[in-house]
């Protein structure tokens, strides 16, 4: 029923377009002007369907169609999570349309950073009215104004989804026209929206249409090889699963999806996932040391991270009346009591007999002096071994 609808659409909007233009009429042979017009009888419409067709386009003075490769004006993303949660290859589903259709399909070509403005937007390819099989530009104010969706087609291969995009690049700059048949080849001489994103996903393999004349927005919308992944009516959260994936869920009630994390240099020590922001270490923190009390120095490394770790002295210089022995790290002096340095010694001690003192400083012997400095050697805890970390953690 709603592709009926659509098609409807399409079929008023024609007239419409056709009506305006007055010249096109001229260029429909008798015969053949008749013949389509059989074909568009097919589908029914009603006066609801003329209603939407006069709503108007755009509530901004943004630009989004036939953009080319230029952002055109700045677009403020930072309320919206458009950039982080859109990838390459995601079909759009435009409820209110453009131009006075009931629906509209397009594709993103990908996230692309525009050095004039520095900053990153989302782009698209689109059959349009006007505009040809051209570049649009999706901002947030698009988004909720032509009522969007997006999914996202899970089972496809990274080389399928190139192949759509290459598909649809490949097309830039042919017509667009309405016609009464769906051709998939690439050689079609033009297309309608969803035709074009249809023909696309056919190239790669993905046949999901057969029967009626058109193929319509909502059809590639329902595609069972997609899944919703944003939904202007609802909200998209992100959950973090582990180290390699994350978990799309919606409010929208029946979809998740699950997928690998979309990992973006952070800094020199981290990758981050650009959709749920997760952060994996890629290499091990460069770390300078500075003192910062007689029980501490900061661990910093040029990435930022920070921590405050207790000083490490050599058991070689904890003697009575030896109150501030260097810390082998930081070269700074450490605080180990003066009177009776027995009495503040913690019972948790490694297996060659180094420990931890009450105020966090670390003892060491010389045997596990190396074990230290790289972070392997486990202390004693209630016959359990353990990183000192948590040892201090445990002692608190
Ligand atoms: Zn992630
Ligand atoms: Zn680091
Ligand atoms: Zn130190």
């Amino acid at each position: 029923m709603k592709k009926s609808i659509f098609a409807a659409s399409l079929l008023v909007f024609f007239l419409i377009s056709v009506f305006y233009k007055g010249n096109n009429l001229k260029t429909y042979g008798k015969g053949e002007e008749e013949k389509s017009l059989n074909s568009y009888k097919l589908c029914e419409y009603n006066d609801e369907d003329l209603i939407s067709l006069s709503s108007s386009d755009g509530v901004t003075d943004e630009t989004w169609y036939g953009i080319g490769t230029s952002l055109p004006h700045p677009v403020n993303y930072s309320n919206s999570d458009l950039l982080k949660f859109l990838k390459p290859g995601d079909l759009i589903f435009e409820r209110a349309g453009s131009y006075g259709y009931s629906g509209h399909s397009a594709i993103v070509e990908g996230i692309f950073y525009d050095s004039r403005y520095n900053q990153e937007y989302i782009r698209i390819i689109e059959a349009m009215p006007e505009y040809n099989v051209s570049r649009g530009l999706l901002t947030p104010n698009r988004f909720d104004d032509r009522k969007t969706s997006v999914s996202r087609l899970t089972g496809a291969s990274e080389e399928q989804i190139n192949g759509i995009i290459d598909f649809c690049i490949s097309q830039l700059n042919k017509p667009y026209n309405v016609s009464h048949y769906m051709d998939s080849s690439p050689d079609s001489p033009n297309w309608y929206c969803s035709e074009l994103i249809w023909a696309a996903l056919k190239s790669q393999g993905m046949d999901f249409h057969h029967g009626s004349f058109y193929v319509c927005p909502e059809d590639i919308h329902i595609y069972s090889g997609a899944t919703l992944v944003m939904h202007y009516e609802y909200q998209t959260e992100i959950v973090e699963i582990d180290s390699t994936e994350h978990e799309f869920f919606c409010s929208l009630p029946s979809y998740s999806i699950k997928e690998k994390h979309n990992f973006v240099f952070y800094n020199n020590c981290y990758e981050t996932c650009r959709t749920c922001n997760y952060k994996k270490q890629i290499k091990e923190h460069n770390y300078q040391y500075v003192w910062l009390n007689y029980r501490q120095h900061n661990s910093m490394c040029d990435c930022g991270y920070i921590k405050s770790e207790g000083h490490a002295v050599s058991i070689n210089y904890i003697k009575p009346g030896q109150k501030y022995p260097i810390c082998m790290i930081c070269n700074g002096p450490a605080s180990v009591g003066f009177i009776n340095t027995a009495s503040i010694y913690t019972s948790s001690s490694s297996k060659n007999g180094s420990y931890i003192l009450s105020n966090g400083v670390v003892v060491l012997v010389d045997a596990d002096v190396e074990a230290y400095l790289n972070g392997t050697l486990k202390f004693d805890y209630q016959n359990i071994l353990i990183e000192k970390d948590n040892l201090i953690t445990l002692l608190r």
